[in-house]
């Protein structure tokens, strides 16, 4: 076999796997790492396998349509991420196609229909990449427990991520780095840097008998019940390998903008060419490789006289992913409030009708509006976009638990991943990580700084395309002449604003400050009864304040 460190895409050429002729079978079970390129499981089941069986499960509790969700979609995903999943299926089917296999489809509880295939094909080898989310944690307990029950021998690397999150827990004694700057200190460089990575393939091993296990094709959007006209506006991002390698080839072409890349300096207004590289959702599916993304870059910086650096850079963002990944495989309970060490406990509000406004991009002001409708019609937004709605709902303005909102995101986003999301939603809430508070994103004048035309607001919410550009950010100051001629009149057409954002943001601020306090004085052991008692205490304070103020802003 040979090797490639960092080929050009135009190079992508492999001598065949050489086969040592023994007569077992293999299996390769695709979750994530949905591609050809570099992935070790695929390698190692192709290699010496007379016969190789590439297997996806679908889920039909993960694929299947919930029409009592509050978007088209199953109960866990909304209908782009699983069109983008089926796309790269389809994608992975074709290329394994050309190399003289095929991906073998097949319908249920996971952990069950592997068992089955297993029984059923007698193979001996297991091949799966390695997954750190607590699902696939407890999944592949019982995969392994059965393979060697039946002596099936299990190989399962790390390539999702660029270093094992486990190696850099041991290498701190046990817990994993809190800030991102000690997790670069004891990270180092990963070792895939100079690692020569398989690219491609002349051949892969045929499948075997398939039996009777009810193999399908990858099926379409339609077979799993969603109907075509279930979304008017669907994603741009395509998804799949082929289109992964053209979107880093074509992200990394301009090396200058790489060199140069400084995040959080780019334009989250920009849609129509984003300002970052969108490669998130290849990542979550494994499309494209993260140590390819990483030496690309490497290849990059090596060319070029200066360039960015951690934590800023492009390369500087892959490794917050691998902090991500690390600070939540090595924390319990990382998905929740309660019982997660590392989140402040604080007295968060219950309010359904506020989520939902802001789930349904309704709360009356336009940049926060645009980017809520922004993820049900796409499934992505900017970074600094997901921290201003991300900042509303919680210590911004609304003080709604950042678990509602990182639900909402779960379902959503193309690229949603279990550690990022969590991760970020407790930085942007102020719960782990970032503590700053005070700080908070203004729902108004922060869109206004990059796009102050709000070009961004007249394409997600058309209903205000005509406003003028000086109410556009907040259409409710507009005299009423201005918004019958702009055939939008807020309260009617478009929703007033849901808070003041300054007595709201005033009132957050200072809800945080007490909770940061309770948690300082009892050393963050906090439990439900003072939770209860501070949420008590605010909300007396809330209600002897709100006698003296009016909460609603003046309309005219
Ligand atoms: P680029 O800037 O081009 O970066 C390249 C890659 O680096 C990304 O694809 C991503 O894998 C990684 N990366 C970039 N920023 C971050 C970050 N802050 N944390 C971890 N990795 C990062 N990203 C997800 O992939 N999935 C999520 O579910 C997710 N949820 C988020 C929730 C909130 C509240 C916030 C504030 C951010 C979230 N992010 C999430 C992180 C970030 O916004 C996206 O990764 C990024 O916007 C994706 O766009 P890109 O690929 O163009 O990024």
């Amino acid at each position: 076999m040979q090797r490639f460190s960092v080929p050009s895409p135009s190079s992508y050429r492999l001598n065949p796997i050489t086969s040592m002729a023994t007569r077992s079978g293999s299996l390769i079970w695709f979750r994530k790492g949905l591609r050809v390129h570099d992935n070790p499981a695929l390698e190692f089941a192709s290699k010496g396998s007379e016969i190789m069986y590439p297997v996806f499960v679908i889920d039909p509790h993960y694929m299947e349509s919930d029409p009592s969700a509050f978007s088209p979609g199953s109960s866990r995903a909304g209908v782009n991420r699983i069109r983008f999943l089926l796309e790269s299926l389809k994608d992975l089917d074709s290329s394994l196609k050309k190399l003289g296999s095929r991906l073998l489809v097949l319908k249920g509880e996971p952990g069950e229909v592997l068992f089955r295939c297993l029984q059923e094909w007698k193979v001996k080898r297991l091949c799966f990449e390695y997954d750190t989310d607590p699902y696939y944690q407890a999944l592949d307990v019982q995969v392994k427990d059965y393979a060697s029950s039946t002596g099936v021998e299990v190989f399962s690397p790390v390539s999702h991520t660029l270093f094992n999150p486990a190696d850099i827990i041991e290498k701190n004694g046990g817990k994993p780095p809190l800030s991102y700057q000690s997790f670069l200190k004891i990270a180092g460089e990963p070792s895939c840097a100079k690692s020569e990575l398989v690219m491609s393939y002349f051949s892969l091993p045929p499948i075997g008998d398939v039996g009777n296990l009810g193999i399908s094709e990858v099926p379409s959007l339609e077979e799993l019940g969603y109907r075509d006209d279930e979304q008017a506006d669907w994603t741009p991002f395509r998804g799949g390998e082929s289109e992964a390698l053209k979107r880093l080839t074509k992200s990394i072409s301009d090396k200058a903008w790489v060199a140069n890349f400084e995040k959080p300096k780019g334009d989250p207004s920009a849609f129509l060419k984003p300002a970052t590289t969108v490669m998130s959702p290849y990542l979550k599916f494994g499309c494209i490789s993260s140590r390819y993304f990483y030496q690309c870059l490497q290849n990059i910086y090596k060319d070029v006289k200066k360039h960015t650096s951690p934590p800023v850079s492009l390369l500087g963002q892959l490794l917050w992913r691998e902090f991500f990944y690390t600070t939540a495989f090595g924390t319990p309970n990382f998905d929740k409030m309660k019982g997660n060490r590392i989140c402040k406990q604080i007295p968060w509000n219950e309010d359904h009708a506020m989520l939902a406004a802001w789930r349904d991009g309704k709360t009356g002001y336009p940049w926060i509006d645009a980017i809520m409708v922004q993820l049900l019609k796409w499934g992505w937004m900017h970074h600094l976009a997901r921290h201003c709605v991300a900042c509303f709902l919680t210590r911004g303005d609304l003080f709604i638990h950042w678990e509602q909102g990182r639900d909402v995101f779960e379902r959503l986003l193309i690229d949603s991943d279990w550690a990022i999301n969590n991760g970020n939603w407790m930085w942007l809430s102020c719960s782990s990580f970032f503590y700053q508070y005070n700080r908070i994103y203004s729902p108004i004048s922060f869109g206004k700084k990059y796009d102050p035309d709000g070009k961004y607001i007249r394409h997600f919410l058309p209903v205000l395309k005509d406003m003028p550009k000086q109410y556009i950010y907040e259409p409710w100051t507009a005299p009423l002449s201005v918004q019958t001629k702009a055939k939008c009149i807020v309260g009617k057409d478009y929703p007033k604003p849901m808070v003041l954002h300054d007595s709201a943001s005033k009132e957050c601020k200072r809800k945080m400050g007490e909770a940061y306090a309770l948690n300082k004085k009892m050393d963050g052991k906090v439990d439900e009864e003072d939770l209860r008692d501070l949420r008590r205490k605010l909300e007396k304070d809330e209600h002897e304040e709100s006698k003296t103020r009016n909460q609603r802003p003046k309309l005219k």
